[in-house]
């Protein structure tokens, strides 16, 4: 076994601390990885505080991991020690459903192995995430890092970057249509940037005034508070494709009203209290309301290429692990220009 470091949530209402468990050895086809960077992601603050129901304690959350190999399994093939690499919301999962077949891993219909607060395929083993020393992952669920990306930039790409770029493709958002961002936090800003680079005409709804430039700094092209009345109406009925990432309670009939005849809104974030939707909002322009989680092996390895082919990246406030819990405060307000990303080494200092 190996002695592995972290930080953990010893229940639902107490600050993470350090905490000390073990890591398996690698099996043949798994990857052992010193865990260098850690994203701090909004859903790590719901699981952490229970606010979803069903957290398992200790909790070692993160899934925005980037590190490097230090070890193989006899029969790993596609890494070797010192790559670069990353880990997502999963680890594992059943490999003979349907959606795991198509490489949809995340809508598995068997036992998905989610990166921290789920189980192992034996469905009893805990998984503890990225806010640790090390990780040992078969190397299935292990994505490649491009020496183009900055390795604490690309840590929020494996959940943040990904969850906004999947359904961003998957409803074919394109050159010419017209997009609406709503919440501009780790998973918005980056959808601000997805979407202006393919081609979007993109419009950030957001709380705070003060993140306007940073809005057209990344491809915006209109800026709207959202507690402003008339400059909602004056956009009514005007856009092909809304992506909805807040994580606090909020009106959705608001957003879809915005939305033009046929146009999608899409929501990624998971408010803690249910939503409420007026059939009006939908069925008077045949509006469609979806939503998407995360994404794909296969999907988030073209997005992490995607990204070093394209320059893009996220905006990182790199913090030391201690300030963990600070952040997590500071995330709930808004108050993060975009995504927190832990220095993994700091745990060793
Ligand atoms: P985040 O960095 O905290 O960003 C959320 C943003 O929502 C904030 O920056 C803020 O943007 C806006 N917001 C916050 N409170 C609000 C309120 N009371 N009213 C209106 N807007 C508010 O969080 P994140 O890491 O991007 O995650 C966002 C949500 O997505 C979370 O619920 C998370 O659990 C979920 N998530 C889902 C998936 C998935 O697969 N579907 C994956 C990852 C995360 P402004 O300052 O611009 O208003
Ligand atoms: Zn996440
Ligand atoms: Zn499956």
């Amino acid at each position: 076994m190996l002695k592995t470091s972290g930080y953990a949530a010893l229940s639902a209402s107490s600050p993470l601390v350090p905490f000390h468990f073990e890591r398996r050895e690698p099996g043949p086809r798994e990857v052992l990885i010193e865990i260098l960077y850690a994203g701090i992601c909004h859903s790590d603050i719901h699981q952490a505080r229970n606010e979803w129901g069903g957290s398992v304690f200790p909790m070692v959350p993160g899934h925005e991991i980037a590190g490097r190999v230090l070890r193989t399994g006899s029969e790993v093939t596609r890494f070797k020690p010192s790559d670069a690499v990353g880990v997502g919301c999963f680890v594992d999962s059943c490999r003979k459903c349907g959606s795991c077949r198509e490489g949809l891993e995340q809508y598995c219909d068997g036992h998905i192995s989610f990166t921290y607060n789920g189980t192992e395929q034996d469905m009893k083993t805990p998984t503890y995430g990225g806010y640790s020393s090390h990780m040992v992952v078969d190397e299935n669920y292990v994505l490649k890092i491009s020496p183009r990306l900055p390795l604490e930039k690309a840590a929020p790409l494996l959940c943040a970057g990904i969850t906004t770029y999947s359904p961003l493709r998957h409803f074919k958002v394109g050159a010419g249509q017209t997009v609406g961002i709503v919440g501009m936090g780790g998973l918005g800003h980056m959808g601000v940037k997805f979407a202006a680079a393919m081609g979007a005409r993109v419009t950030v709804f957001s709380t705070t005034r003060e993140k306007e430039k940073d809005a057209r700094s990344f491809g915006a092209c209109d800026f709207v508070l959202n507690r402003d009345p008339e400059a909602l109406a004056s956009r009514a009925n005007s856009f092909d494709f809304i992506l909805d990432t807040v994580s606090a309670p909020h009106d959705l009939n608001v957003y879809l009203n915005l939305l033009r005849r046929d146009g999608t809104m899409t929501i990624v974030g998971v408010p803690v209290k249910p939503a409420e939707v007026h059939a009006f909002s939908l069925i008077l322009k045949r509006r469609r309301l979806a939503a998407s989680l995360i994404g794909g092996i296969r999907e988030t390895q073209e997005m992490l290429d995607y990204c070093a082919e394209k320059n893009i990246a996220p905006e990182v406030e790199i913090i030391s692990v201690d300030k963990v819990n600070e952040a997590y405060e500071r995330t709930i307000k808004a108050d993060v220009r975009y995504r927190f990303v832990m220095d993994m080494r700091t745990l060793r200092a």
